[in-house]
């Protein structure tokens, strides 16, 4: 990093330290996602903010080759105890939290020692993808994640120390205090009204309205907020941005939510199962394409566009060919875990099929058209995506997925209408996470874009956390990693 690039960066840095100083900010959280989907943190007093911004807080590589349980495995780049990188914060998105007074959070990069950007950085990786659409193909994207999370009391028994937990855990890792037994206590809801029911809302009237004012203050524009199907359950969307913008607001919204929930003596789960049986949590990507300031999956009537089904460009169809191609490789992905096969049910709305449908629900890969109360509206949702995934390689690998769609000029199938589990015309996306490792792994599109190092961490922890849940049942599955994400 050149001298000429550090000075701005330093001011940037000062200013914000007297802003956050003045503001009554003690200390900034500065986070990065793993590659087992875990949000990992080194906190800074905000007077060493600058240094952080300048040379970087200093951490393990070896994180990303972490499993949920905090065991390590080890990837052909990544391993054991040596090395050191540099986590350098994003100033641009620092914030203010809310519902943790006396701190700030910022999302990190992280470098080599050398300054280079470290090559498994996820946030880089997602930088990378955006950047290559930019540049070959003149797009720009725009991206939101939907957050669904359930909330129980807090005095239940704690997520993750369930008596239901492998008794097994492989030779391959060291298994962690958070798996091991504990007394089982069931689950408790504060609230008791219907999916989607206004009882739930008025039963949870105080903690909801502080889950808005929270995002508010921290200027996310939120679109929705409601109670969603299952017990507890509910869903925050926010307004679509750009799409690493977008993976740092899933993580934001996410540590909103769970420090207002704790406000409130309440436990926010955002595992991709938090009730076996039932309906689970996903976290769905939005998508649109955009050149020249107009939105791509809607033509409409330009020269260029509208060639597409539902009115979408070319262009559009080409990428959507590309993501739904790529599904089952993706899972392994958007769908990181043991537990997201759980939740990957048919007939449960989380798109367990390798189809697309307009304004289908149970489509993996769902397109929302133009409507003429919304304009520049429409977009694609990948529905397969749950809450274990790490945020910043789920919007890299769909977009390097889309773009390979596009490069080859790809077309949709006709779009499916219904229940793709009633039709049994559909192939069914991978029901394991062995499966979908193995189409990962025979991945090219995927393995080019995320390079070796962070395609190899990808490998070797999804096959540590199969041999971590080998022969365990969905209830200990379910018991040892619902408060872990
Ligand atoms: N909870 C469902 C899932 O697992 C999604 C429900 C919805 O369509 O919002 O993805
Ligand atoms: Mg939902």
């Amino acid at each position: 990093m050149s001298t000429t690039q550090r000075i701005p960066a330093e001011q940037q840095a000062r200013e914000a330290t007297d802003r956050l100083s003045a503001a009554g900010v003690h200390g900034v959280a500065l986070t990065w996602v793993d590659v087992a989907g875990i949000t990992r943190v080194k906190a800074v007093p905000t007077d060493r903010l600058a240094s952080a911004a300048r040379t970087g807080v200093g951490m393990s590589p070896v994180f990303d080759v972490y499993l949920v349980d905090d065991s390590a495995t080890t990837s052909p780049h990544i391993g054991g105890p040596d090395g050191d990188l540099r986590l350098r914060p994003d100033l641009a998105r620092l914030t203010p939290l809310a519902a943790q007074p006396g701190w700030a959070w910022a999302p990190v990069d992280r470098f080599e020692q050398s300054g280079e950007p470290y090559a498994a950085c996820q946030r880089h990786f997602a930088r990378r993808t955006v950047e290559r659409a930019a540049e070959r193909h003149g797009l720009e994207l725009k991206a939101g994640f939907e957050t669904e999370w359930v909330v129980t009391r807090a005095d239940a028994a704690a997520p993750g120390t369930s008596a239901d937990t492998p008794a097994h855990a492989t030779p391959h890792v060291t298994p962690h205090t958070a798996l091991h037994p504990a007394p089982h206590a069931p689950l408790r809801y504060p609230s008791t009204g219907p999916a989607y029911g206004m009882a739930r809302l008025v039963e949870l009237s105080d903690y909801v309205r502080d889950v808005l004012d929270a995002l508010a203050a921290q200027d996310v524009e939120v679109l929705q907020i409601h109670p969603e199907y299952a017990q507890g359950q509910f869903e925050v969307s926010v307004a679509p941005t750009g799409p690493v913008g977008a993976a740092d607001l899933a993580v934001l919204v996410r540590e909103t939510v769970r420090a207002v929930s704790l406000r409130h003596g309440y436990t926010a789960s955002f595992a991709p199962v938090v009730e076996v049986g039932g309906v689970g949590n996903g976290r769905h990507l939005h998508l649109s394409l955009w050149r020249d300031g107009r939105n791509l999956c809607e033509g409409g009537e330009s020269d260029e566009g509208g060639e597409g089904p539902n009115g979408m460009t070319a262009d559009c169809e080409a990428f959507l060919a590309g993501v739904l191609r790529e599904l089952p490789a993706l899972l392994a992905v958007g769908a990181p875990a043991p537990a997201s096969y759980l939740r990957l049910q048919p007939s449960q709305w989380a798109g367990a099929y390798q189809c697309w449908g307009l304004e289908n629900r149970e489509a993996a890969l769902r397109f929302v058209a133009a409507s003429p109360g919304r304009p520049g509206a429409a977009n694609a949702e990948v529905k397969c995506c749950d809450p274990a995934a790490n945020p910043y390689l789920v919007t890299g690998a769909v977009i390097a997925a889309g773009l390979a769609g596009l490069e080859a000029g790809l077309r949709l199938p006709p779009p499916v209408a219904g229940d793709p589990a009633h039709a049994g015309t559909q192939p069914r996306l991978p029901t394991s996470l062995p499966e979908a490792l193995g189409h990962f792994e025979r991945s090219k599109t995927l393995r080019e874009a995320l390079g070796e190092p962070l395609f190899g961490a990808i490998a070797a922890v999804r096959r540590a956390e199969s041999e971590l849940f080998d022969g365990a049942t969905p209830h200990e599955i379910v018991a040892a990693t619902r408060g872990r994400y």
